[in-house]
């Protein structure tokens, strides 16, 4: 079994749910006591939130790779950054590390697939719903199209995330406006919603509507299962578990 490196911490309630699956679901797939191995950098997001608002990326850039390369050192065959926001800064680790790191856009794109959807709808952070990051490696790699919100619910969406979600807060009146903007996105036509920040998954799931939802945490986290189990060292490449959809 491959090790997993969670760079985490984005925040912290989120990087707890990857644990839990990645464990649970090697618990399923190898049965007895096995579990994940599994190594972690969780980062403080205070410091990470403050560069964001600043918009220092390049020193948010830092941060992040020297988390990815602390996660190589101490072993970690695949790096797994817990967030979708940071995914823009992924070219950076990607140049500073020789593992793969496992692109969390590939797993809601390869969970689209799945579905057989060619668009989906997308709640996240303000840049992973309106800057190119995100929505081009769908398209790209996956044939996906991606509808975002108009600009009053982006505004709700990215204010939940970054006011209640990442502090620790779940609140039922922003549940209700979440399922209405999922209603909204699927009145456009979008044949599944992204919940494209790893926290939103605390806020909604699959019983609370029709349409089916892609928690990125949760495609993530079984993606980076599928990559410490899948057989063969000597050919893996970058993200070995999604290639064939790529
Ligand atoms: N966890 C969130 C995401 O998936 C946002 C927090 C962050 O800024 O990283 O995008």
């Amino acid at each position: 079994m491959r090790t997993i490196g969670l760079l985490g911490g984005m925040s912290w309630d989120s990087s707890a749910t990857y644990y839990r699956i990645i464990n649970e679901e090697v618990r399923d797939r190898l049965g007895g006591h096995h579990c994940a191995q599994v190594v972690m950098v969780s980062l403080d997001f205070g410091v990470v939130r403050e560069l964001q608002v600043r918009g220092a990326w390049d020193e948010a850039a830092a941060l992040l790779v020297d988390g990815a390369v602390r996660l190589e050192a101490a072993g970690a065959d695949v790096v797994v950054l817990c967030t979708n926001l940071m995914h823009k800064l992924a070219p950076a680790i990607e140049a500073a590390t020789r593992v793969p790191l496992l692109h969390i856009a590939d797993a809601v794109g390869a969970r689209a697939q799945e579905l057989g959807v060619d668009q989906i709808g997308v709640l996240g952070a303000r840049q992973v719903m309106e800057e190119p990051f995100y929505r081009d490696r769908l398209r790209e790699r996956w044939g996906i199209d991606v509808i975002v919100p108009s600009d009053e619910d982006r505004a709700v969406v990215n204010r939940v995330i970054f006011d209640e979600l990442t502090t620790g807060r779940i609140e039922p009146a922003s549940k209700r406006a979440y399922l209405e903007i999922v209603d909204r996105l699927a009145d456009r036509g979008v044949g599944a919603v992204a919940l494209a920040c790893t926290e939103i998954g605390l806020l909604i799931g699959a019983t609370d509507t029709d349409l089916p939802l892609i928690d990125s945490a949760q495609v993530h986290a079984l993606a980076a299962v599928d990559a410490a189990l899948s057989p063969g060292d000597a050919t893996w490449d970058r993200q070995p578990a999604l290639r064939s959809g790529v």
